[in-house]
């Protein structure tokens, strides 16, 4: 019979996929003898039959829950129904990995109208029993019932300002029970149900209800947006209650073992004395900093510290502890690796490895590449700061960056105004997990209640997007789309500026700088190069993006786009003149010029790169791409080239495709145009020629592309070779080149055994290779992309992260093809895919020897290369290091 619930002494951290991350957690902590409440986890199998079967709890189930209940009743010596002493439990669940915020938590299960009494006198204090009582209601009603959370804090918020309190402890018993009952109206009028007395049916209930909500919409929403997988369920955790909100002695928090903002090795938390759970992550009350729990209650700090390091060490990694305290006892009641920033995941990995708690590699598969984009945001210029004017300062620096954008109240707004193309930030009083996608699209996140462990403070971390929160000067009014603040009122659409590192916020648009790499990010960096076989190269052209990625310690550059080069007036005018010529005069005197251009830009390059390894893609796209289009142009150039309008204009038209992207560019333009590759050939060893004369010894890698035949690469090629031989005689020169082509149709990739012949490297274009393999328009596939992965045909963008099945194994076919033949034959990629780190992994297995990317995403290769090789051992003798 298949086992469907464990109670916490049978299982342990290793069974996470079965028992959910916080069951397997808690299993964990209670091996380990640490102050766990009792209770059991039914699995994440079970949630999955439950879903299969319609929702429905199959007597299997139902009979193993049973069991398990009369278990926990034994060992507690408390019980649902008899006996003195009265069982409540808490019912949450658990996924295998963690979606914070995302699934549903029910306290005080058991209560009800009579028990609640014998609840008041065992604990001899009735404002605390029916405040229980209240909660139970209001949180089942949500969970189960779906009943919207705001009906009851409507109510809750009415009566205290009738009675002109403002914290829930004010309230007496009297209120609660008055409360209560029109809770009950609310179920009554909302639901059209009645809040079960049964604490058996009560539990079956909030059971099934978690089960459901493994489908609910945010959870969806939720693992779309994390890559996560909609199979594996979650599993649901019963747990014995205990008591946070028992009076000043009680309390309860959330910590980490470090900080999460910036890796600070430092406890780090926030607890509320007299609360339950939910009141921390909810953001309504703010909670005191962990500090100051040593204050407050001596011994239970000072065994929370104790804990916190054995749990660290344990799972040798940061912890992130839900505790609570019962009348000045500690109870543990979740630990889980906690989310972190970028910069704090790097220091507290480099910190690890310091501390000899992990090997470098540990400490590299625990880095998210995909994280890195946060910790390479901008920050905001100090200059530009002096004169902005600040909304406020106060605000908790929840996640790392600077944004700026139109505020908007609430996340459908934010989301249209996205959709009409604005920049936006959302800015709540609290977010909760109906704001998801919103909060995904926006710039940052605002709000003016919470901690850094409420919802949005998490959430935005988990997401990368910048956020301050607990930003109490704002006074939001969300119904009326305002907010005011001591020196002025913000409205929706104003434009502001958010520093997430800081806490601040300013109106208007402030000037924006690239981080600057600290010394931990440089290590892990080092180390990640190190530990990597495959090499991670740049594609640019420009100044600044060779620098950026020289400061990145890129291996050389996978490709220089030639073409756009020639987007400066004078050298369009030249292109301009060798396309409409007829006329070989004409058309050598524009190439001429455009040598001349060319050779100052590959110097420009070389000077940089040095001895780095440089691909230079002769011109790739469609000659039409540089024709004028409108009529006013057209009799602009005819002017500028002294040629007639008419004639301009029927070459113009005569070069015009219907298709262009399957049209009269790469190697097809050099087949008609000989000398257009010829010349940019010429530049490239005039150039290297020149920069060799300082001392080093330049490698440039001439890459022909869109070759789809043979012939067409073994004509060009020869041409090339001769004009190069012939002009290093003239020179009387040594320069170290090659010639390769790009794999960029399907194809090359059949017939790549016979254009080894041909060339000394290939490099993989991905982003026409996906192109021309799905048919799939790269410049308007987004259009329907969208719908084809909510619909499932696929399971994500093609020209995001590459489809292994397809592409891939076209990519592979050629690898294959290639070495077999010449098994060191020189292999990489160039397209888009060479920064994605799925992709990353695929072309580590197939053995190729390096991706090229956008210089700000080398460190995200550069770790996702790292973690391929550490994943399969082939840098195996250094793993250990
Ligand atoms: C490619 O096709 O993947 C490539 C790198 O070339 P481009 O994007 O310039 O077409
Ligand atoms: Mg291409």
């Amino acid at each position: 019979m298949t086992q469907y619930v464990y109670a916490f002494e049978e299982g342990q951290a290793t069974m996470r996929a079965l028992l959910g991350g916080k069951g397997a957690n808690l299993a964990e902590m209670t091996r380990l003898g640490l102050p766990v409440p009792s209770g059991f986890t039914i699995t994440t199998d079970a949630c999955m039959e439950y879903l299969a079967a319609n929702n429905t709890l199959t007597q299997d189930m139902l009979s193993q829950i049973e069991t398990y209940l009369e278990d926990l009743q034994l060992r507690t010596g408390k019980s649902f129904s008899t006996g003195d002493e009265l069982l409540l439990v808490s019912v949450r669940s658990g996924a295998a990995q963690s979606m914070p915020g995302m699934m549903d938590t029910i306290l005080n299960l058991g209560l009800n109208d009579v028990n609640v009494e014998r609840f008041k006198q065992m604990t001899g204090d009735g404002r605390f029993a029916y405040d229980c009582y209240r909660r139970l209601l209001q949180m089942f009603g949500n969970v189960v019932y779906d009943i919207s959370g705001s009906y009851f804090e409507r109510h809750l918020t009415t009566y205290k300002a009738a009675l002109k309190v403002t914290n829930d402890q004010e309230l007496t018993e009297a209120d609660l029970k008055k409360i209560i009952s029109t809770y009950k109206e609310i179920y009554q009028k909302v639901a059209k149900k009645e809040f079960p007395q049964d604490p058996q049916q009560q539990l079956l209930e909030a059971i099934e209800a978690v089960f459901s909500s493994w489908n609910n919409e945010r959870a969806f929403v939720y693992r779309n947006l994390n890559d996560m997988s909609h199979e594996g369920g979650t599993a649901v955790n019963v747990q014995e209650m205990v008591f946070g909100n028992r009076g000043d002695t009680s309390g309860t928090g959330v910590a980490f073992t470090r900080n999460p903002a910036t890796g600070e090795n430092k406890l780090f938390g926030e607890y509320l004395l007299n609360a339950q759970g939910e009141d921390v992550v909810a953001g309504i009350r703010t909670p005191l900093p962990i500090a100051t729990l040593e204050e407050a209650m001596p011994t239970v700090y000072d065994e929370f510290v104790r804990v916190a390091d054995l749990l660290e060490d344990h799972y040798q990694d940061m912890q992130d502890i839900e505790f609570t305290i019962e009348n000045s006892k500690l109870y543990l009641l979740q630990t889980r690796n906690g989310k972190r920033t970028a910069k704090a995941a790097f220091q507290i990995a480099v910190d690890l490895v310091n501390e000899g708690k992990l090997s470098k590699a540990e400490a590299l598969m625990q880095i998210d590449p995909k994280s890195i984009d946060q910790l390479l945001h901008p920050s905001f210029a100090s200059a530009a700061l002096a004169y902005a004017e600040l909304v406020t300062d106060v605000g908790l620096p929840a996640s790392p960056g600077a944004a700026t954008g139109q505020v908007y109240f609430d996340a459908a707004a934010a989301q249209e105004a996205v959709q009409r193309g604005e920049e936006v930030i959302l800015l709540r009083q609290e977010t909760s997990p109906e704001d998801i996608t919103g909060m995904s699209i926006s710039e940052a996140i605002v709000t003016s209640r919470g901690g850094m462990t409420s919802h949005a403070a998490v959430v935005a971390r988990g997401m990368g997007v910048c956020c301050v929160v607990g930003c109490e000067q704002l006074s939001i009014d969300e119904a009326n789309k305002c907010a005011s603040y001591p020196n002025g009122q913000l409205k929706e659409g104003d434009l502001i500026s958010v520093d997430g590192t800081n806490g601040a916020i300013y109106r208007g648009d402030i000037d924006k700088v690239p981080t600057e790499a600290e010394e931990t990010f440089q290590t892990m960096m080092a180390w990640a190069r190190e530990l990597s076989d495959l090499k991670i190269r740049m594609n640019a052209e420009t100044v600044n993006d060779i620098k950026t990625g020289l400061a990145f310690d890129a291996a050389g550059i996978g490709l220089v786009r030639t073409e756009h080069m020639f987007f400066k007036e004078e050298r369009l005018r030249e292109m301009r003149r060798f396309i409409i010529s007829n006329r070989q005069t004409e058309q050598d005197r524009a190439l001429g010029e455009i040598l001349g251009y060319q050779i100052e830009d590959f110097v420009n390059i070389f000077s940089l790169t040095k001895d780095k390894p440089v691909v230079i893609r002769l011109l790739d796209p469609p000659l039409h791409e540089f024709l004028p289009h409108t009529e006013q142009d057209v009799a602009t150039l005819a002017l500028q080239l002294d040629v007639a309008q008419e004639s301009l204009a029927r070459r113009v038209s005569e070069l015009t495709e219907v298709n262009p992207m399957l049209g009269h560019r790469g190697v097809r333009l050099a087949v008609s145009y000989p000398n257009l590759y010829l010349m940019q050939a010429e530049a490239i060893i005039r150039a290297a020629a020149t920069v060799n004369e300082t001392g080093v010894n330049v490698q440039p890698e001439i890459m022909i592309p869109l070759v789809g035949m043979k012939k067409e690469l073994s004509l060009l090629r020869e041409a090339i070779t001769q004009h190069i031989d012939d002009l290093l005689d003239e020179l009387n020169v040594q320069v170290d080149y090659t010639i390769g082509t790009m794999i960029e149709l399907p194809r090359a990739c059949l017939i790549a055994d016979e254009l080894v012949d041909d060339a000394d490297f290939f490099s993989f274009g991905t982003n026409d290779l996906t192109q021309m393999t799905f048919g799939f328009s790269r410049d308007d596939a987004a259009k329907y992309i969208n719908q084809y992965i909510s619909d499932e045909i696929l399971p994500l963008d093609p020209f995001q992260t590459l489809d292994v099945e397809g592409v891939g194994s076209l990519v592979k076919t050629a690898t294959e093809l290639a070495r077999a033949k010449q098994p060191d034959f020189k292999l990489g990629v160039c397209g888009e895919l060479g920064g994605d780190p799925q992709s990353i992994e695929f072309f580590h297995q197939i053995g190729l020897d390096y991706v090229s990317c956008s210089p700000y995403r080398i460190p995200i290769a550069q770790i996702a290369a790292a973690q391929s090789a550490i994943k399969y051992a082939t840098m195996k003798e250094k793993l250990e290091v």
